[in-house]
């Protein structure tokens, strides 16, 4: 795709195009370029392109966005400092009796239906916080999917109430039954299309997508015990959906639609497009500088790291690199 788009746009240019794991290629592929601009999605990746061009002593361009907000600089020793000479900022976490006890927004209770899927239909090993429900989930009896809806949307919450009844007085229980009476007849939640994952539907639907989704995911026997949840799998979104709703139900939490809840869900960020153009952009400044310093027209390399920002009057913080942290041994990969 990319390669097509570009060449239509230039047609002096050669470009060749690999599809696959950037970590299939080690320092014999590496070892030929002159300099690597970097267009990566996750740290692990960037992490290993960085030791392959530090292990070469390349130049690397690395560059990333998040929404509104991105950055691109020069990476090469002598210059600068490494990819990994600064610590990386963890993902955020949650107090887990927050999640467990006592949610009080949307995303509490979608945590808790991702968790929920990895108790349910994964390798058991997600934490603790759904242990109690491993006794009563037993996927050879029938009807388990209505067993665990009872047991997580009323008994649980049940015993939640009777532990500090003025607390926890608020809470709704569920009860399958009921609430499946409650559903108005919109069955259209459990199909696939962009009116049914913008639309926000009642608890009784959530109730009848939890079961259908459940009896769903059972069926897939082979993989039951090894899935995770996936952001791009439907039927996972569909269940998680489903459960992180009746949740909020129960806390009195607002309800989100599937697209609102794959968002959190995925942690995804949407990618800006002027926001991309602006870091490739850089990318090839901060390039074309380091060639312009190679071929000697300027004694110093005037290489930056920079920052592009929202909400503050100056979009493109420019600051000088940071040099290397010499607490931190880049362990160089070999692999000939
Ligand atoms: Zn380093």
């Amino acid at each position: 795709m990319a390669k097509s788009t570009l060449e239509s746009l230039n047609p002096s240019l050669k470009i060749t195009a690999f599809q696959a794991n950037i970590k299939e290629f080690g320092i014999p592929f590496f070892k030929d370029f002159d300099v690597v601009f970097s267009a990566l999605d996750n740290q692990e990746a960037r992490t290993y392109l960085n030791s392959m061009c530090v292990a070469l002593n390349k130049p690397l361009l690395e560059a990333g966005t998040t929404g509104y907000i991105g950055q691109a600089m020069l990476l090469k020793r002598g210059i600068s400092r490494c990819y990994d000479c600064e610590p990386k900022v963890q993902n955020k976490t949650y107090p887990v009796c927050t999640i467990r006890t006592l949610p009080e927004k949307p995303l509490h209770c979608v945590i808790w239906a991702k968790y929920l899927f990895g108790v349910l239909f994964g390798p058991m090993d997600e934490g603790n916080l759904l242990e109690d429900l491993r006794e009563k989930f037993d996927n050879s009896k029938e009807n388990v999917a209505e067993g665990v809806f009872d047991e997580l949307f009323q008994n649980q919450i049940q015993k939640q109430i009777d532990s500090d009844p003025k607390k926890f007085e608020k809470l709704k229980l569920l009860v399958l039954k009921e609430t499946l009476t409650k559903s108005v007849g919109n069955e259209d939640i459990i199909e696939e299309n962009a009116e049914t994952k913008q639309k926000i539907y009642t608890v009784g639907e959530y109730a009848h997508l939890f079961i259908w989704s459940f009896r769903k995911l059972l069926e897939m026997k082979k993989n039951l015990g090894f899935m995770s949840f996936e952001k791009d799998d439907d039927l996972c979104i569909k269940f998680v959906t489903a459960a992180s709703n009746l949740r909020s139900f129960v806390f009195s939490i607002e309800l989100l639609n599937e697209f609102q809840t794959k968002e959190i869900a995925g942690n995804i960020i949407p990618a800006i497009c002027s926001t991309n153009a602006i870091v490739a952009a850089i990318e090839v400044s901060e390039a074309l500088k380091y060639l312009r310093f190679l071929a000697k027209e300027t004694e110093k390399s005037n290489s930056k790291e920079c920052y592009v920002q929202n909400d503050v009057e100056k979009k493109i913080n420019v600051i000088n690199p940071l040099k290397p942290n010499p607490k931190v041994k880049q362990s160089l990969i070999i692999d000939y």
